[in-house]
């Protein structure tokens, strides 16, 4: 089969010098093993920090290692598990053709109407992020305006409506004007800042959210988190998800620099791991899947073709170059 390897640790961006495609055998399935065929790879913002030997929330890939994340497929052949031909199972894959993998990470999926990608997306991960990144720490109230960064991505798409769904007023920021039109046609935000198209965020937030901000969700740290901290009310809840604006950092710049806010306002600060979760994940994927069937929460997902494709998916993320879930289709 062929698999990516992690080539070399990149040093800022990654290139093609990071990613190499190799032809591997694998053998038949072990006990408890099961062959699957790989249908849908899900590249994520979270690999970067894998590639980096440093601390990161995951654990650091090593050189040589095979580049690996959650991913859809077909069981082909399997010895003595509880699966048979024919599945279509969710888990923690290589970025193969095909992976043999430990029964026990595998999960049989039904997503019944809805593509068998969306357990990478709305009803998988980046959904479970949303959903008690949402609920559970920044606490969207009737009447509250709420801000959510990377507005048209996989998590702040799902974010910025279930905080719709609590009665909030919801702006996001995000990098095209395609995207903002997305982010207030399809998935209801009051408002969206373009921020590729303006030099003063804080400006273009004041005029936005006018009576300040009671929630937001970061999705990218940077110059959009402290024109969004010089924003909040008293009382005000912040979730840290993600900063992918310095993922690819080779210094930190310094900051977050408008930290003086939090003590005019007492505004609290929260991180979080989906992770963390998992015992609740089911709850999670009945409720989304069940709000997705009734048109209360829409979706999108950017599909790009070919394993081949796959690192490009992937930088593609640091980009803005995908509209929701970034998944690659495997023939
Ligand atoms: P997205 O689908 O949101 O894709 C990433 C998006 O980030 C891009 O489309 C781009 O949109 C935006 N972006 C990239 N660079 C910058 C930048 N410099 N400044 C502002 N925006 C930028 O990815 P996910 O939904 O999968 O993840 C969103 C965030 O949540 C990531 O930071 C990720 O690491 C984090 N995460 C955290 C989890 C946790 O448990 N804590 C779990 C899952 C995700 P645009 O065109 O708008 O710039």
């Amino acid at each position: 089969t062929e698999r990516y390897f992690l080539a070399e640790r990149p040093d800022g961006v990654p290139d093609d010098e990071t990613f190499d495609l190799r032809t591997i055998d694998l053998g038949d399935p072990a006990a408890g093993e099961v062959l699957v065929k790989i249908r849908y790879l899900s590249v994520d913002p979270y690999m970067r920090g894998r590639m980096d030997a440093g601390e990161s929330y995951a654990e650091p890939w090593e050189v040589d290692e095979p580049l690996e994340g959650g991913a859809v497929g077909e069981v082909v052949d399997e010895a003595g598990t509880e699966f048979e031909p024919g599945d279509t199972v969710v888990g923690n894959m290589s970025w193969s053709e095909y992976h043999l993998a430990d029964a026990d990470g595998l999960q049989r999926i039904e997503t019944g109407a809805l593509p068998v990608s969306t357990a990478l997306g709305v009803l998988g991960m980046p959904g479970r992020t949303a959903y008690f990144g949402t609920r559970e720490v920044l606490e969207p109230r009737a009447g509250d305006t709420v801000v959510v960064s990377a507005a048209a991505g996989a998590v702040g798409s799902v974010v910025g409506q279930l905080a719709k769904l609590q009665g909030a007023r919801v702006v996001g920021f995000a990098g095209s004007d395609e995207k903002c039109e997305v982010v207030e046609e399809e998935f209801g935000f009051d408002a969206c800042i373009n921020y590729k198209a303006t030099d003063d965020y804080i400006e273009a937030l004041s005029e936005a959210a006018p009576e300040g901000v009671d929630g937001y969700f970061d999705n990218v740290g940077g110059p959009i988190t402290d024109a969004v901290f010089t924003q909040l009310n008293v009382d005000a809840r912040v979730a840290v998800c993600g900063q992918i604006a310095l993922y690819n950092a080779e210094e930190m710049p310094t900051g977050p620099r408008k930290l003086g806010k939090l003590i005019e306002t007492r505004a609290r600060v929260q991180g979080l791991l989906v992770g963390d979760f998992a015992p609740r994940f089911e709850e999670a994927t009945a409720d989304l899947a069940e709000w997705v069937a009734a048109g209360e929460i829409e979706y999108r997902e950017t599909v790009t073709e070919g394993l081949e494709n796959a690192p490009d998916a992937f930088l593609g993320l640091f980009e803005g170059e995908n509209i929701g879930k970034q998944v690659v289709r495997v023939e």
